[in-house]
């Protein structure tokens, strides 16, 4: 009391916090595990932290906001280590097609849109959906297209990876009974031979995807915008973006302008080009490298794809459902090896994409030698996303070499039954072993790779800790890990990821106040609550960006 009143009267010019806040939980998420009842923030920054709730009563001066909020918990904002942000904010305004939950919803979605648009303009939906979450658990097909409109190309994306045109989509872009099927695409037929409107990876359907009009500049930024907004709402305060091309760069640019990119971002480049020269003069054309950037926009590396999807995933045994397939491997180990030492003597971090056993084992000999051949090698800079099958074997070697990992058990959750499919029961509860991950010692670090799959933070907590799916039962339960570690996969371990545990990732003194705040305690709520959690407030950088009831 009298520290308060020699602050306040010797100095009353001096501001002391601009926020200060009593919570019944305030989780640091330190390596000693300190939870605090008592925080204050100044600027952007926390500056103090207490284990009394009134320890902190010394900082309040005139102009402090008091917030005495006992029945909250709060913890470090998420952070989301593979998230497709500018993909998921190019599909604002696009068909919301991820809410149909049966294909009459679906096709009636596009009927809508088509009864508002001009006949001959495109109509496109949203790539954030999944067949899975249909009851037909397939595709539509162009004939089923047509019954919504026949007047309008319709382009329907599913994730990165697959499209579905109309009858007039398929003429538009000259595909036809007699189009053969493209290097590394493939057309999709009825028996007859006829197209049935999927067209897998790029190569199959370019010709269709060239004649859509792309979104004007504002309206990415827009899209940018309001996603952003929809994530802090879900307590995210930092994504790791594993995918930006080129052209998305000012998007991201005129939102950080605006003081608007209200979710931090990292971002992964993808340098996507048909040749390895190619590839590398546009590496050469960035002109900068890893690390550039501030707290709200930052480059973090390169991204590059070793093999395909569930359906791709290059595996040493065969597909269960195809005996003949064991996917794909997109580069020769030494075509990436080449890219790999290019890229990191430029100073460049990589993230690679792998997710079957054999691209897992294929990317970390590449990784082994880039670091025999590089010698100042930068710990950390190498990155295995997914890393879906790694036995015994393949992660200590992961761990020897210091190769951070990233996980997102959200692609099991809605995946579980296309992988069930494909790689059968063994290898489905193999997927993402977290646990044995954590206890050998690996650096893991969590995310959703939404809009693969959903973004809800509390979900993929929900899902690391069950290791439920949406329609494959519980998958591997031997690798389910406690709330405590979900969380702190999901705040310190991030920052870690980022290299930037000194910035963020827990809460105390000297780190930007990024914290989201709870009614129900995600630590310690019973298991099942944690999917409907939602947060009551949200905080990046001491700013409110998600805060419906003003209580900040
Ligand atoms: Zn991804």
């Amino acid at each position: 009391m009298s520290r308060r009143s020699y602050l306040s009267e010797s100095h009353p010019s001096v501001r002391l916090a601009d926020l200060l806040i009593r919570a019944g939980a305030i989780y640091s998420m330190t390596e000693n595990r300190a939870i605090y009842q008592a925080l204050a923030i100044r600027d952007e920054w926390i500056v103090a932290v207490s284990q009394d709730p009134h320890g902190l009563d010394g900082l309040i001066s005139a102009d402090t906001r008091v917030l005495d909020a006992r029945d909250l918990t709060i913890l470090p904002a998420f952070e989301d280590t593979h998230n497709h942000l500018i993909f998921a904010a190019q599909n604002v305004g696009l068909v919301p097609v991820d809410r149909a939950h049966t294909l009459a919803e679906f096709i009636d979605l596009i009927r809508q849109r088509a009864a508002q648009t001009p006949a001959g303009a495109w109509i496109q939906t949203s790539a954030a959906w999944h067949e899975v979450n249909l009851d037909e658990g397939r595709l539509p097909t162009a004939p089923e297209l047509d019954a919504a409109t026949r007047e309008h190309p319709v382009l329907v994306r599913r994730g990165g990876h697959v499209v579905v045109a109309n009858s007039l989509a398929l003429t538009l872009g000259g595909i036809t009974r007699e189009t053969p099927d493209p290097q590394g695409g493939t057309i999709m037929r009825f028996p007859d031979g006829t197209p049935t409107g999927v067209l897998i990876e790029a190569p199959a359907y370019a010709s269709v995807m060239a004649l859509v009009p792309a979104m004007t500049p504002q309206q990415m930024i827009e899209g940018l915008r309001l996603t952003c907004q929809q994530y802090n709402a879900y307590g995210i305060g930092t994504v790791r973006d594993p995918m930006v091309l080129r052209e998305q760069m000012p998007i991201y640019q005129a939102l950080w302008e605006q003081g608007e990119l209200t979710v931090r971002s990292r971002l992964m480049l993808a340098p996507l080009a048909a040749t390895l020269e190619e590839r590398m003069a546009i590496i050469e054309g960035f002109g900068f490298r890893s690390g550039f950037g501030d707290d709200a926009l930052k480059l973090w590396g390169l991204k590059f794809v070793l093999d395909g999807g569930a359906e791709g995933g290059a595996l040493d045994e065969p597909y269960v459902n195809n005996p003949g397939y064991r996917g794909h491997l997109l580069w020769t180990p030494e075509e990436l090896l080449a890219m790999a030492n290019f890229a990191v003597r430029r100073g460049w971090k990589i993230g690679t994409h792998a997710i079957g056993d054999r691209a897992v084992r294929t990317l970390l000999d590449v990784y082994e030698q880039v670091i025999k051949e590089n010698p100042g090698f930068q710990p950390g800079s190498l990155v295995l996303e997914h890393g879906f099958l790694a036995d015994a074997r393949q992660r200590a070697r992961a761990i020897r070499l210091g190769i951070p990992v990233t996980v997102q058990h959200p692609l099991l959750y809605t995946l579980g039954s296309v992988l069930l499919e494909g790689w059968g029961t063994q290898r489905t509860r193999e997927v993402m072993p977290v646990r044995a991950w954590i206890e050998e010692g690996a650096m893991i670090s969590a995310g959703t790779d939404h809009p693969v799959s959903s973004y809800n933070p509390l979900l993929a907590l929900w899902g690391m800790v069950t290791r439920g799916t949406l329609k494959a039962g519980i998958q591997g339960p031997e690798y389910a890990i406690d709330q405590y570690t979900a969380v702190q996969l999901y705040t310190a371990a991030g920052a870690r990821l980022n290299g930037e545990s000194h910035r963020r990732g827990t809460l105390q003194p000297g780190r930007l106040a990024d914290l989201v705040a709870f009614r129900s305690d995600p630590i310690t709520c019973p298991i099942d609550d944690l999917p409907s959690l939602r947060p009551v407030f949200t905080l990046v950088g001491g700013r409110a960006v998600y805060d419906p009831e003003a209580l900040i």
